[in-house]
């Protein structure tokens, strides 16, 4: 994820106030001055850095600070208070019509994208509202886009309107809004066409796109790696068509994340999402105050927990913490677990969202590799299914078909088994309500 340069910065320069029993101006100045260099680090914007730690300076060294009790903690929250306001303080929903559809136009450079969000956009509309989309592929200049829109389309069971590449995107545009009106769609998705630059032939079709589209969404798609190129990219993009939102994409990447601290306040535009990988699942609604929270190093729990609740099926859940409490957990509730957890996304990513966890020694090397999840999936497929219901059954002569059949080494296969059985033990105790448990460190 972006901001873990930032995130280690940050915390050091605010450590150092903690250790102090009394704050003086000059630590709160000597702070400023780490903070200031962490952010023109990440390669936030220069004005926006000034701003911020003006504000910040401001308030932390406001006597009832100072003299407080607890000093270190009140900085802490003031500038936690300020970076929620730098990003924009409130959440931005997305702003809908009042009669169907409503409209949403994606523009944005090339590659920054846009036709991936179109997808992702439309899976979570229909997630969350059993929406029934429809996607118009405009971007007729960028070879196999319109192919990728379809497969994205086929995939989610989305109708995509096309019509080829000979047609200019504003005719195309025109009759996808009236075959949308016709299908009583509640959304359009436009996917519009980008360039390398933004020149102006680009800008005066999306104008006139956005004329016979009226959208209530005109929502840019940034790429987080291009930095401060996507700032000022937005920035024009807002002053020649006005923009309703932001979306910055690719988050999930080493990028430095100074666009995203950029953005609002240089165009005063919200970001509305943040793409966080290539998967259609790999979206999130921005909210300023968990991300100011995660960029801080405090975690973002509401993130995990939506995640978890959006990946996870309820019923399932409840009948899985059953099984933990029975200890009748088994090698097929296994598999299902790690397929699970797998598409959440990088463990590592998710377990920085814990609150304090990215503190924990060690936490930098914890890498879950895929491919020893496929190993023990392997493992488990090479099983009976009454020795995946019954892993008592499973003595060393089962235990050798299982490595032969799985192309693993009993020893692997061994260790295999007793780390499920150790999982599931501590699962119980888990579940009954003992947080107390040895090896729980290990369980990663
Ligand atoms: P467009 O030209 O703006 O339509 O861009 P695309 O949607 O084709 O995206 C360009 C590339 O970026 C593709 O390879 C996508 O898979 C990738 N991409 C898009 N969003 C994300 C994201 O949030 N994270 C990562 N890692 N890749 C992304």
């Amino acid at each position: 994820m972006a901001f873990e340069n930032l995130t280690e910065r940050l915390q050091q320069a605010m450590s150092k106030l903690r250790k102090k029993g009394k704050v003086s101006e000059a630590d709160v100045k000597e702070m400023m001055r780490e903070i200031r260099l962490a952010l023109l680090e990440a390669d936030v914007n220069l004005q926006v850095v000034k701003d911020f730690t003006k504000r910040v300076r401001e308030r932390a060294v406001g006597t009832e600070v100072l003299d407080s009790l607890s000093p270190a903690q009140q900085i802490v929250k003031i500038v936690d208070e300020e970076l929620t306001k730098t990003l924009g303080s409130e959440t931005v929903e997305l702003t809908k019509s009042p009669k169907i559809p409503t409209v949403i136009m994606m523009v944005g450079l090339q590659g920054a994208g846009k036709t991936t969000f179109a997808g992702k956009l439309a899976k979570h509309l229909m997630k969350t509202e059993n929406a029934r989309p429809l996607m118009i592929a405009g971007d007729v200049y960028r070879p196999a886009a319109i192919d990728q829109l379809k497969v994205l389309g086929q995939q989610l069971d989305v109708p995509v309107f096309d019509m080829g590449t000979d047609t200019s995107p504003v005719e195309i545009v025109r009759q996808g809004m009236a075959l949308a009106r016709e299908k009583k769609n509640d959304y359009v998705l436009i996917d519009t066409a980008g360039r390398l630059h933004i020149d102006e032939t680009l800008m005066d079709e999306l104008k006139q796109i956005k004329e016979i589209a009226e959208p209530n969404e005109i929502l840019l798609v940034v790429d987080a790696m291009t930095g401060q190129d996507a700032v000022n990219v937005a920035d024009s993009f807002n002053q020649q068509l006005g923009i309703t939102g932001v979306v910055i994409t690719k988050l999930d990447g080493d990028t430095r994340g100074g666009a995203a601290l950029s953005i609002r306040s240089v165009t005063g535009a919200p970001i509305k999402f943040i793409g966080s990988g290539e998967k259609l699942t790999d979206l999130e609604i921005f909210h300023p105050d968990r991300m100011s929270s995660r960029i801080l190093g405090m975690g973002d729990m509401l993130t995990l927990i939506e995640k978890a609740q959006q990946d996870y099926d309820e019923k399932k859940a409840e009948e899985l913490a059953q099984k933990m409490r029975e200890n009748s957990f088994d090698f097929n509730d296994f598999i299902e677990q790690l397929d699970q957890v797998m598409g959440m996304g990088p463990i590592e990513d998710l377990l920085k969202m814990i609150p304090g966890m990215n503190q924990m020694p060690g936490i930098e090397n914890v890498k879950v590799d895929p491919k020893d999840v496929e190993r023990k999936k392997a493992m488990v497929y090479s099983m009976t299914p009454a020795e995946r219901e019954n892993p008592d059954l499973l003595n060393p002569s089962r235990r050798r078909r299982i490595a032969a059949g799985s192309g693993n080494s009993i020893v692997e296969v061994n260790r295999m088994i007793k780390q499920f059985k150790e999982s599931r033990k501590m699962m119980q105790q888990m579940s009954k309500g003992d947080m107390n448990i040895p090896g729980m460190d290990q369980m990663f």
